[in-house]
């Protein structure tokens, strides 16, 4: 039980307690000191009832505040409804799906680190030259790159056994 409930519940049997006292009172005097006490004590169940709503105005706060990230955590589910978690070529971890653009069927990454905080951000890819082994890709929302898939136009330098062997013919 929440313990302010338990202090204004308390306060209220003690008030109740001194009404029967005032009932049984058999003269002025013992009827006086039990009004001063029951005073005393509407007093206390008057601050007890104040906590109480203080406290009930807390909880209420506490589930809307919660209501709103289940509603947050509930519309991201949607947003990223089909996309599982995938390793690219260049054995990074991203989140994939097969999407339709423009009557195309491509495959769709997204940021592994922005899917972490709830946050649906594409991966948009850059060109690369030759040089380079894998594909890249940018998020846009926290700027991080990404090495993709093997990118097939890669050539590798020649070794220098090869230059050598090019230079001996
Ligand atoms: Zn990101």
């Amino acid at each position: 039980m929440i313990a302010e409930l338990s202090a204004a519940l308390t306060a209220l049997k003690e008030t109740t307690g001194l009404v029967k006292v005032i009932n049984d009172a058999k003269n002025d005097a013992e009827i006086k000191a039990a009004t001063f006490e029951l005073n005393c004590k509407l007093i206390d169940l008057q601050s007890e009832c104040f906590a109480l709503g203080d406290v009930i105005r807390s909880r209420d706060e506490e589930v809307i505040h919660l209501k709103a990230k289940i509603a947050e955590y509930e519309n991201f589910q949607t947003q990223v409804e089909g996309y599982v978690l995938n390793q690219l070529g260049s054995g990074a971890f991203v989140y994939s799906k097969q999407e339709l653009v423009q009557g195309t069927e491509v495959t769709m990454h997204l940021c592994p680190l922005c899917y972490s905080k709830k946050i649906k951000s594409i991966l948009h890819p850059f060109p690369v030259s030759k040089s380079s082994v894998y594909f890249q890709s940018r998020c846009l929302h926290c700027e991080n790159k990404f090495l993709m898939d093997r990118n097939p136009a890669f050539t590798a330098p020649p070794t220098m056994a090869e230059i050598g062997r090019l230079l001996n013919d």
